[in-house]
């Protein structure tokens, strides 16, 4: 090694040992617990996540878990809020988030996406016998609209009728449960958690016309490429193979 190499390779190692530790270490080891894929989910959005018998199940679960044995790595799920995500994986406490996440332009400049694996839908739960029939009365009206904060629904929702009239929950049920008692009017949210809390509620219904598409994906480190690589290649084995295919069917019979 020269002199000028040395210097930074010196200076390099200062960095990481002095402010960036984590980030530094992800480029010579694959995650950031040697053998482990940590996983953070917001376990409140069945059927990708939810508890059962203590144990957080459903697609997101069984996908990361998928990937996990084909990456030779352990999984270890972490619930947390929905909002603490994006920042838990932007500062390597994380791996991942596999939690129902939606592709977004402004979520791409805090992380890197993996190739979706699954559609979402944002639908419009509103009561039985609600005066609101589409997404256009639920802008032009003055109706007050729950959502999950920090989801999609959250930002297209204040986007379109501003923030004074969108009520933000920690979780769906939460903001169902707001709906049911008459504090809110509608609850925008991801179509599958919206046939799951509708099934569990009397009286509650899905408005037929859908308010936006999008694609679910793994969030990952931006510095990380090479798990990023890892996860796109067991995904692509897992579309191929009919792995993904059996996990959705079973958690969403056709
Ligand atoms: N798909 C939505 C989003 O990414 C909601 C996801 C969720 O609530 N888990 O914002």
């Amino acid at each position: 090694m020269n002199k000028f190499v040395k210097k930074i390779v010196a200076s390099a190692l200062l960095m990481c040992l002095g402010f960036n530790f984590a980030a530094c270490s992800s480029s010579s080891e694959l995650t950031v617990e040697k053998g482990v894929l940590t996983m953070a989910t917001n376990a409140a959005f069945p059927p990708y996540e939810y508890w059962e018998n203590n144990a957080i199940v459903g697609i997101d679960a069984e996908i990361a878990q998928e990937i996990a044995n084909r990456l030779n790595l352990t999984l270890k799920i972490e619930d947390v809020s929905f909002d603490s995500l994006i920042t838990g994986v932007q500062s390597n406490k994380y791996d991942i988030a596999v939690a129902g996440m939606t592709v977004t332009d402004e979520r791409k400049l805090s992380v890197s996406f993996s190739d979706s694996y699954a559609t979402g839908i944002q639908s419009i739960i509103v009561t039985e016998d609600s005066p609101i029939t589409d997404i256009d009365a639920l802008i032009d009206g003055d109706y007050i609209v729950g959502v999950q904060i920090a989801t999609t629904g959250d930002i297209y929702m204040s986007d379109d009728i501003g923030m004074d009239r969108v009520e933000q929950y920690n979780n769906g049920a939460d903001a169902t449960q707001a709906l049911i008692t008459g504090k809110i009017d509608a609850v925008v949210i991801d179509n599958q958690p919206a046939l799951a809390f509708v099934a569990a509620n009397p009286g509650l219904k899905i408005l037929e016309t859908p308010y936006t598409i999008e694609d679910y994906a793994i969030a990952v480190n931006k510095n990380n490429e090479e798990l990023l690589n890892q996860i796109n290649k067991a995904l692509s084995e897992m579309k191929a193979d009919g792995t993904i295919d059996a996990i959705i069917n079973k958690y969403i019979p056709a």
